[in-house]
């Protein structure tokens, strides 16, 4: 093909990079979001409180490590689980404590730690929505219900599926006006934690439906949803939102999602039309 609409230089104006540019593209039929940093930003900083946490926990077993090299440790893990079920996350801080000779709490334990302390840092985001004092679009990726309503003009199916405990994604998917959009395909993390996974979910979307790999679109800010998407032979989109400016590329987003094999890079949805464009011809 030659006249290739997308030249590079046209796209540097925006916030909109082709890594694959031989993606196919117009056959979509079925789109998968990831939840926390892709659509929603009510658990803005996150890792800013699970980080610490994890470094504190390793500190007390009287490692030798100073803070810095913990946090770099605790920093790389924490990333490369992002889009798996948070318990995950706490597994892995549970194998660090005995690697350092320490004996660590239940898993879910450290969870429940971790949870409380998130929720003092979000609860009144969520009270504000309740209430009326902030709107959907405060706590969203910007154009979110844009690019959601334009992907369900096309009549494509949307799925949501997040590693936040499904109660919680239900209830912040609701408070922010996303839940007509996905009917009942909302899927989080469970307690009976092996009975999920963004795997599962990729993997049922095509079984039941019957989809070719090139038939999934997915949307996500976390390595897993990316690999998973890609495994199947879907096309990822990087979502490497800036949760705390709500503007530009995240640098540090970028480069592991792609890495993890994304084929589009986007900071947010302000730019649907040109994303539609692309991503429809
Ligand atoms: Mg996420």
């Amino acid at each position: 093909m030659s006249a290739e609409p997308y030249a590079d230089e046209e796209l540097a104006m925006t916030d909109l990079e082709i890594i694959n540019p031989s993606i196919p593209r117009g056959r979509f039929r079925f789109v998968l979001f990831d939840f926390d940093g892709t659509l929603s930003l009510i658990r803005e900083g996150w890792p800013q409180v699970m980080i610490p946490m994890m470094v504190e926990v390793l500190a007390d077993t009287g490692t030798r490590e100073d803070d810095a090299t913990l946090t770099a440790i605790v920093e790389d893990f924490v990333m490369r689980l992002n889009g798996r079920q948070t318990i995950y996350q706490m597994i892995q801080l549970a194998e660090e404590v005995k690697k350092r000779g320490g004996t660590p709490l239940e898993p879910l334990a450290y969870k429940h730690e971790y949870h409380g302390r998130l929720m003092l840092r979000i609860q009144g985001r969520i009270d504000a929505l309740a209430s009326g004092h902030a709107t959907c679009d405060d706590w969203t990726v910007p154009g979110t219900h844009a690019i959601l309503s334009h992907l369900r003009e096309r009549g494509l199916q949307l799925y949501l599926a997040s590693g936040t405990d499904i109660a919680f994604v239900k209830r912040e998917a609701e408070l922010l006006g996303l839940t007509p959009f996905f009917g009942s395909h909302i899927y989080g993390a469970l307690d009976d934690y092996q009975n999920f996974s963004k795997k599962m979910i990729v993997e049922r979307i095509i079984q039941e439906n019957n989809l070719r790999g090139e038939e999934l679109l997915g949307f996500g800010d976390g390595f897993v949803e990316i690999e998973e998407v890609k495994r199947v032979g879907g096309v990822a989109v990087a979502v490497a939102s800036d949760e705390a400016n709500r503007r530009g590329i995240h640098a540090w987003k970028r480069d592991r999602l792609v890495r993890a094999g994304a084929d589009l890079v986007i900071g947010d949805y302000r730019q649907t039309d040109e994303l539609m464009r692309f991503l429809f011809g």
